[in-house]
């Protein structure tokens, strides 16, 4: 049985004598957003839909505040970045953090404050550095950002991170919750966040019926009122952590939980069912053809993909995505021709691959060829080079394209 509810904050208790049949469907904003009773609550549990036009959760922030605080202070993580307020570490720590989990990270952090230590230096690599310290951490963008906001920083703010909220904004990368894990770690300033693990906890703090992001505005509200005005840093910092480390997506840590005595998911037993998920059509699976290409002196052919891409700035092997119909060997032959202008005989299979980017599934059917006549030219793409199978290492590819890579080394070893 579901636990009794504990008393959330007055506004909503004056809601809960209503029958749930009796829930209104409310507009929030715009009205594009419906918020209406969640229809897997336990009927017996005195709940009804949440008017965010009356809703506050402020009456309840105090306690929540002190005992999310009280709860970082003995188990909150010792993470690299909280051991300095350096605001260009505690920018790129957020940055990485944005697609990639805290122990993926870490090395990725460590090493890119040994190479660029500062904002200057990092602003003065060149763009192949800044992707080969990115290599295998994903979403390239970030990296590519990263470095123009450095550049940026050198030339609008004298090389020192801006410090309100309004010039942070406007570098390239940074976005509202990220702007305020920045603001709050490095500066203390109270400024909330809303990032996924935050959308997570708060949605079933409120029990909240409908997917997080038909709710973004309420949610922020929720974030802004909740954060502690004292200590902006160390609130932001422990949100992350509940997020991360007890409010997890699957089997919460109800019981260990600093909140549990106020969080309505808890107290109806949805922590399991909430937040409520949006559903999404299948991704579309793409099939590529792709050359490892050897000319007579034992060089490989790659290229550098174009920057206003996906991927953009990284090197790859040549290829292109399968016609209806097609053999694997005609679609290489085809894109080779098309994307470099010479003519190749295509060979043994190398290797497949399968691989997920957010918005597609990739299938990359990779072949050794020959280079038979042409000389290589960048029609598809900004650079292309032939290099040694041990040159490889100093350009920055794609995960998918390293798995070539190895399977060419395997190749070799053999
Ligand atoms: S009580 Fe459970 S569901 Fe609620 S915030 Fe804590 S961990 Fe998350």
């Amino acid at each position: 049985m579901p636990k009794q509810h504990s008393g959330f904050p007055h506004s909503l208790s004056e809601l809960e004598s209503s029958a749930l049949t009796d829930a209104p469907t409310i507009s929030e904003g715009s009205g594009a957003t419906e918020l209406t009773i969640s229809p897997c609550v336990d009927p017996s549990i005195p709940l009804s839909a949440r008017q965010w036009g009356d809703f506050s959760i402020q009456p309840i922030a105090p306690p929540l505040r002190q005992a999310l605080l009280d709860w970082y202070a003995s188990s909150g993580r010792d993470l690299p970045w909280r051991r300095t307020q350096d605001p260009y570490a505690i920018w790129v720590s957020e940055i990485m953090l944005q697609q990639t989990q805290v122990k993926t990270v870490i090395p990725y952090y460590e090493r890119w404050l040994e190479q660029f230590s500062t904002i200057a230096i990092l602003a003065a690599a060149n763009q192949q550095q800044v992707l080969k310290a990115w290599q295998g951490l994903g979403y390239y963008a970030r990296a590519r950002n990263l470095h123009q906001a450095a550049q940026l920083i050198i030339q609008d703010y004298q090389g020192q991170f801006p410090s309100d909220l309004e010039s942070v904004l406007k570098l390239p990368g940074i976005g509202q919750t990220t702007a305020g894990g920045i603001l709050s770690a490095a500066f203390n300033q109270p400024v909330p966040i809303l990032d996924g693990n935050v959308k997570r906890v708060l949605a079933r703090l409120l029990a909240l019926d409908v997917p997080p992001n038909k709710a973004i505005k309420p949610l922020w509200q929720v974030s802004t009122d909740l954060l502690d005005p004292h200590h902006p840093r160390d609130f932001n910092q422990a949100l992350m952590d509940l997020g991360a480390t007890l409010c997890t997506p699957k089997n919460p840590a109800c019981l260990l939980c600093p909140w549990n005595s106020h969080c309505q998911a808890f107290h109806l037993n949805m922590q399991n069912e909430l937040p409520l998920s949006e559903s999404r059509a299948p991704l579309p699976r793409k099939s590529i053809g792709v050359a490892v290409i050897w000319n007579e002196q034992g060089q490989i052919l790659i290229d550098r993909r174009r920057q206003d891409g996906l991927l953009g700035g990284l090197w790859e092997f040549p290829g292109g995505k399968l016609e209806p119909g097609e053999t694997i060997a005609a679609c290489i032959k085809r894109e080779i021709l098309e994307e470099l202008g010479i003519e190749i005989e295509v060979g043994e299979h190398l290797v497949t691959i399968d691989h997920t980017y957010s918005h597609f599934h990739v299938t990359l059917n990779v072949h050794h060829c020959r280079h038979l006549s042409g000389k290589p030219q960048a029609i598809e793409c900004d650079e292309i080079r032939w290099v040694t199978l041990d040159e490889l290492d100093q350009f920055p590819f794609p995960k998918a394209n390293m798995q070539i890579i190895e399977a060419l080394l395997i190749a070799r070893r053999c």
